[in-house]
């Protein structure tokens, strides 16, 4: 048995990906102690982990003083996370010894963890993986588009921010693509190399495990037997990005008064009774067990997270994409590629378009058949049983 420190500073959608291979591991004789916030510490204790939480206001607090308009902004919001994190981890887990580190590959300062405690370290990518070549364009493209005047303070503060990891952990940073990515020598990717952009162009230091899925009934209001016979239509634009109290309303325009069941997950955010009448073919909650949902679904309306897309396909579900913000763009695009869905512009959208846009997913089989061999493979692909096979494999021969 060999102990296991997971550091994942991320929201849901870093987080559940992580649930089965948590669970796995400890099936297979891990002790796991995870730190995650507040929030998801019953989610994380049910798979039979220790749970430690950091403090989630001041950690967001951190991440955003950053600033969050420029991608160097993000890494130095990640930087000042550290000051959360990192004193914090290290004295809840004084005198102990863990074996290996599992962290997210975006939040929580996996990285620099695992160098402050010399641990053998595996990253943990909820999302697209980035090879260093992609991201350094990017950074490139910030330096070369951006005026001085704007860049020059935002790299001074990167500057000093990695002096004071040095200074206070002593880790060097070597380049921003660290802290953003948090590259480790094996990196867990919960999507397949067909559906990763570029696929073939990483190597087998990253595992592509594929969607990595576990039933999570935490709260549940709906009638399942009723949902069955109806094979509803299921809107939901994620956890993070989604107050959007507008768009829900050009839902019910779209949608209300159609033959069409329609289940609408809307957030804690925005609250159903800011959405005036709730047509009568409308099921709206403010959080809905979508894995359970999307078994029944003939059509996702999604923001294009990583997760939903993934658990979409997963059960054959065709997808309208309206991405929002972060990777989606990039998701949304991929789903178009393979011919699974439609993509379309929140900003410019319309309750006709919408509408158009269900009767053309719908009634083009295309779409369903693409969505169901994108499933097919992503559940051939392994999950999170793959996932700690490779992470045994790893650690055997560091160990
Ligand atoms: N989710 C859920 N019920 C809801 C809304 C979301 O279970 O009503 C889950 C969803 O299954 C997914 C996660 O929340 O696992 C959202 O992650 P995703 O990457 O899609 O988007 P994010 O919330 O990070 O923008």
């Amino acid at each position: 048995m060999a102990r296991v420190l997971f550091i994942n500073g991320g929201s849901e959608g870093h987080i559940n990906p992580t649930i089965g291979v948590v669970q796995e591991l400890i099936s297979r004789g891990e002790e796991v102690v995870y730190f995650c916030i507040e929030a998801y510490r019953e989610r994380i204790e049910k798979t039979g982990a220790i749970v430690r939480t950091f403090d989630d206001q001041k950690f967001i607090r951190a991440f955003i003083s950053g600033g969050r308009h420029y991608l160097l902004e993000r890494i130095n919001g990640l930087l000042l996370t550290s000051d959360v994190v990192i004193p914090n981890v290290l004295e809840q887990i004084e005198g102990e010894k863990f074996d290996y580190i599992i962290h997210d590959s975006m939040f929580g300062c996996g990285r620099i963890l695992a160098q402050i405690l010399k641990l053998p370290s595996i990253s943990s990518c909820t999302s697209f993986a980035q090879s260093i070549e992609s991201f350094e364009a990017m950074i490139e493209d910030f330096f070369t588009e951006v005026p001085a005047e704007i860049v020059r303070p935002i790299q001074d503060k990167y500057v000093s921010l990695t002096a004071m990891v040095k200074e206070r952990y002593d880790v060097e940073v070597h380049s921003p693509y660290e802290i953003f990515c948090n590259p480790a020598p094996l990196t867990i990717v919960y999507t397949t190399r067909e559906f990763q952009p570029d696929g073939d162009a990483f190597d087998s230091s990253f595992q592509f495990v594929g969607p990595s899925l576990t039933s999570r009934v935490t709260h549940n209001n709906l009638n399942f037997t009723e949902i069955k016979g109806k094979s509803p239509i299921y809107i939901s634009l994620g956890t993070v990005f989604n107050q959007a109290v507008d768009f829900y309303r050009l839902c019910f325009e779209a949608l209300g008064s159609t033959d069409h069941t329609v289940i609408m997950s809307i957030g804690y955010k925005a609250q159903v009774s800011d959405l005036g009448a709730i047509p009568d073919n409308f099921i709206v909650q403010s959080y809905v067990p979508q894995t359970d949902v999307l078994q029944y679904t003939k059509l996702f309306i999604t923001h294009g997270g990583m997760n939903s897309t993934h658990e979409g396909l997963y059960y054959g579900v065709p997808l309208i994409v309206i991405p929002q913000s972060a990777d989606q763009p990039i998701i949304a695009e991929q789903v178009a590629k393979v011919g699974a869905g439609v993509s379309l512009q929140m900003q410019s959208l319309t309750a006709d378009q919408l509408h158009e846009a269900v009767g053309h997913v719908l009634s083009h089989p295309s779409f369903k058949n693409a969505a169901s061999t994108m499933g097919e493979s992503f559940r051939q692909s392994g999950g999170y049983h793959q996932a700690v096979d490779k992470i045994f494999e790893f650690t055997y021969q560091v160990r």
